[in-house]
């Protein structure tokens, strides 16, 4: 579902993705760890575009992806995205943030896209808050509602990025919850996350990237248990 060949990235002189070739199933749960500073938010963000690549190819669904316009607004559509700042629109209340995209962007009526918002922010739990404003939610309830917010738009695939990061403790575990719940229903996801628990009961793959590049990539129980490079095995000892 999610191609990407031989792609490299450059910030000046810093070379933060290289040679990075990844396919992605339809319905895989692939988690991307590694240090801070190895690309793992470049890659999230070449993979809808906010952030153009220097050589390589991007293709979602066979599609190779547009450089702007229509098509591009389509497609980052197609992609939903989860920050670990919830960017939220602040003067929108839950229910204006979940259908605004749907009536823009896929051209939604206003009441079929505010039905299907109250029944996102139901299946994630803050179905009560449609008519406050982020600033009135906990830090848990706002990640909640930006993933009803990118389900909205139907995506085709999922990206996360340290959606958890930003949580306190007590609120981590209701967000990963709606996540797992969302691998379990199928959605094509990668999640790029500290939270190794995620990783080994949800994820398909784990990918791990060092320096701009994909060292590894195993399963969960490969991986934790076996990992095969010295920096996987470094990094893993410091985590774990
Ligand atoms: P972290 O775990 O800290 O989030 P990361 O793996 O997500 O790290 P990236 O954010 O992808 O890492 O950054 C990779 C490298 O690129 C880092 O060295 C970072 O400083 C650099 N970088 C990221 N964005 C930019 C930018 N817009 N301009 C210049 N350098 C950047
Ligand atoms: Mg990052």
């Amino acid at each position: 579902l999610v191609v990407l060949e031989n792609v490299n990235k450059h910030f000046g002189a810093l070379h933060v993705l290289q040679d990075i070739d990844l396919t992605i199933g339809r319905g895989e749960v692939v988690v991307v760890i590694g240090p801070s500073g190895s690309g793992k938010s470049t890659l999230c963000r070449a993979i809808n575009r906010l952030e153009a690549i220097d050589s390589g190819r991007i293709a979602i669904d066979g599609k190779p992806l547009p450089a702007e316009g229509r098509e591009l607004a389509r497609l980052r559509a197609d992609v939903g995205m989860v920050f670990q700042s919830f960017n939220l629109f602040a003067h929108k209340t839950v229910l204006q943030n979940v259908t605004l995209g749907q009536i823009r962007v896929r051209k939604s009526e206003k009441n079929a896209a505010e039905q299907r918002a109250r029944d996102l922010l139901d299946r994630v739990g803050v179905g009560s808050q449609a008519d406050k404003y982020p600033a009135q939610l906990s830090g848990g309830q706002q990640q909640r509602v930006a993933i009803a917010r990118a389900l909205a738009m139907n995506p085709k695939v999922m990206l996360f990025d340290e959606p958890t990061s930003a949580l306190d403790p007590e609120m981590i575990n209701e967000v990963l919850e709606v996540m797992r719940q969302l691998a379990q229903e199928g959605m094509t996801m990668v999640v790029v996350t500290h939270e190794m628990g995620f990783a080994r009961s949800a994820a398909n793959r784990v990918v791990f990237m060092a320096d701009g590049r994909i060292v590894e990539q195993a399963t969960p129980e490969q991986f934790f248990s076996n990992p095969r490079s010295d920096r996987a095995k470094d990094f893993l000892s410091k985590i774990l």
